[in-house]
């Protein structure tokens, strides 16, 4: 008999909480006997956190050295960018080559947060070559912006 039944798990961690399992009568049984060796949803998002704080503190501890420029954009963006310059910075401080300094320089030398936000996907090497564009663009003069305004 297909069924939805609300059930009482506890978990490994100890803790109660309810799920509404669908399926055949087998189905329930085995999904049931499988929640209760996984952890309820609060401690999952707890475990989750204290595991992305740690990365988090590793990275920060990893690029200390850098001075990192202040990032501009709305709040959002700023404090989002900053989240993914940190793990970029101390992915390519963390790669065996030994370009990393320069690398990271090329990086810092990006203060747009939307930017970061935009190439936050692209492997290193594209995303190197895609900042090293950016900077050698925005270091160009601009035409015309300054022509002959009287
Ligand atoms: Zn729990």
């Amino acid at each position: 008999m297909f069924e939805s039944m609300e059930q009482q798990i506890v978990h490994a961690c100890g803790h109660e909480q309810v799920h509404v399992i669908y399926g055949f009568d087998s189905q329930v049984a085995r999904k049931a006997r499988w929640l209760r060796t996984t952890k309820c949803r609060a401690c999952f998002v707890a475990d989750k956190k204290a595991e992305q704080t740690k990365a988090a503190a590793r990275d920060d501890a990893t690029i200390a050295h850098l001075d990192r420029p202040q990032l501009n954009g709305s709040e959002r963006q700023v404090s989002w960018a900053e989240t993914i310059r940190v793990s970029r910075l101390a992915a390519l401080m963390a790669l065996p080559h030994t370009s990393a300094d320069a690398d990271c320089g090329i990086c810092l030398g990006i203060d747009d947060a939307k930017w970061w936000i935009d190439h936050r996907d692209l492997s290193h090497a594209e995303f190197l070559a895609q900042a090293t564009r950016h900077l050698q663009i925005a270091g160009m003069p601009a035409s015309g912006q300054h022509s002959e305004a009287a």
